[in-house]
């Protein structure tokens, strides 16, 4: 056995040199056969499509055939052959067969069909289905694509820190870390935790977003990306909120909003095209079963401007829809924070393709975005997008000193810790902006797929962080 080295499914199925001797090795996916002879379908991962493996009977101890059963892994050595029955131009006809690990009866990923609850809770065999294969390929291709973008752009990849001291936002929504001895913890006179004797010697958390020290890098380097996990301990039990995601965060100097729009929009544009041109088998394959209208709705993205317009407009056009009888389980004023259903109907019901929302109210918004001259709303831009909602969610910063304190002191915001960040604004401040996008919004927009807890190999949520 083995001689001859290893060929990978993706490589075997384009090559044309029948008669060649070859060894594959996989994960069996199926096995029928008659007296004479099995077929195989064997499946490594390199590749949605499987190899047919032919074994003749006679050839082979019965025994052995019986071990190959679905889940089974196998090594096989034969002959490359031109097929006509298997739906690839080639097959193997086996001349020897070594089983490498025999599947028990229980494997769970025997029966198809199966719902996508039923696929969590098993989401470690779940990697070996046709669809989550078929995801997380792509999700691969687009981590490519997305350093590549930036690459190609002069951006700088930029590691800020996972865990922060700083809590100046989303306080509430934040993981602890710390190595103190929870069983006793130590507390001052009135009743807080003193924090000096632990690790950092200081409250210290996950991060829930790298943009503040992206634009310490931004306005060092010019332009830089952040590409790492985020941390949020929202309750918030939706298909789009993951307690730990993958977000990209570039942050630019010298860029303005519009600046910020255009990358936003040419970004993603250029993401989804990688897909389309690096994924076309796994795509065909989420189009057929998961989502008829998948390819139809990425082509359509790429063709199509997106509508860009102010909060203040989308509210005129959501109350224009509320009446005229349009019902939402959420009421619209001016001043509201928009949920999913609002964003929802003014991407795919009133302008039918990508919006992006700017200059929203001040108070839904984060302190650290410039105000615009009316005192009231900000320079933020969020880029909606078909059956997801919030994709991106970005601004323009605050590079004055004065009226970013202004708006800190209002806030009343803890900025003990983030002496650091204001600095940029003291020793050469410019105008910058910079976004964030939520990398597995990205992956379910690109996908098809429904529920985020789908398009991430283990996803962590409230009450589960199994495996
Ligand atoms: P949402 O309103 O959808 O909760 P957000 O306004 O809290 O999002 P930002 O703080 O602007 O989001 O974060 C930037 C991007 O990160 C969002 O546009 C989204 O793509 C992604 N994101 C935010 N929260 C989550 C989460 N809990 N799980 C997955 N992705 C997220
Ligand atoms: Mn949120």
């Amino acid at each position: 056995m083995n001689t001859v080295k290893r060929t990978r499914i993706v490589e075997l199925l384009t090559r044309e040199d029948y008669g060649a001797t070859v060894n594959v090795k996989g994960w069996v996916r199926t096995r029928r056969g008659s007296k004479s002879v099995n077929f195989i379908a064997l499946n490594d991962g390199s590749t949605i499509k499987n190899v047919q493996v032919v074994a003749d009977v006679e050839k082979f101890d019965a025994e052995l055939l019986k071990l190959i059963t679905t889940g089974a892994c196998i090594s096989v050595d034969g002959t490359l052959v031109q097929s006509v029955g298997s739906g690839q131009n080639v097959e193997v006809q086996a001349t020897a067969i070594e089983v490498l690990g025999t599947c028990a009866s229980d494997y769970p990923m025997q029966k198809k069909g199966q719902t996508f609850e039923y696929m969590r809770q098993h989401a470690h065999m779940r990697l070996r289905t046709n669809t989550f294969g078929a995801v997380f390929r792509i999700r691969h291709h687009m981590a490519m694509a997305i350093h590549q973008y930036f690459h190609e752009h002069g951006f700088v990849y930029f590691h800020t820190p996972i865990i922060t001291a700083s809590d100046c936002e989303g306080a509430g929504q934040m993981f602890q870390v710390t190595t103190q001895n929870l069983y006793d913890l130590k507390k001052d006179e009135e009743g807080h935790i003193d924090y000096s004797g632990d690790f950092f010697g200081k409250a210290t958390s996950l991060t829930v977003s790298g943009q503040l020290e992206g634009e310490l890098g931004a306005t060092a380097l010019g332009a830089i990306y952040t590409f790492g996990p985020t941390f949020r301990a929202e309750n918030s039990n939706t298909p789009r909120h993951l307690a730990e995601f993958w977000m990209i965060e570039p942050e630019m100097a010298f860029y303005d909003i519009t600046d910020n729009m255009d990358l936003a929009e040419d970004f993603i544009k250029y993401c989804v095209r990688w897909a389309l041109e690096n994924c076309q088998d796994d795509l065909a394959f989420l189009n057929q079963m998961i989502d008829k209208t998948l390819l139809e709705r990425l082509h359509f993205v790429l063709e199509n401007d997106f509508q860009r317009l102010t909060y203040t407009e989308g509210i005129e056009i959501l109350e224009e829809a509320v009446r005229n009888g349009r019902k939402f389980e959420f009421p619209v004023s001016w001043g509201v924070d928009l949920a999913s259903e609002h964003e929802r109907y003014l991407v795919e019901e009133h302008f039918k393709r990508p919006v992006i929302l700017t200059d929203y109210p001040k108070e839904i918004k984060a302190f650290y975005m410039k105000m615009n001259d009316d005192g009231k709303t900000v320079r933020a831009m969020d880029v909606l997008f078909p059956q997801i909602g919030e994709i991106i969610g970005g601004s323009e910063r605050e590079a004055d000193y004065d009226k970013l304190m202004a708006r800190i002191n209002e806030l009343e915001i803890p900025m003990k810790d983030m002496w650091w960040y204001l600095d940029t604004r003291r020793f050469g401040s410019c105008p910058h902006s910079g976004f964030g996008l939520g990398f597995e919004r990205l992956i379910l927009f690109v996908t098809g797929m429904q529920n985020i807890r789908d398009v991430i190999p283990f996803p962590r949520t409230p009450k589960t962080a199994e495996f």
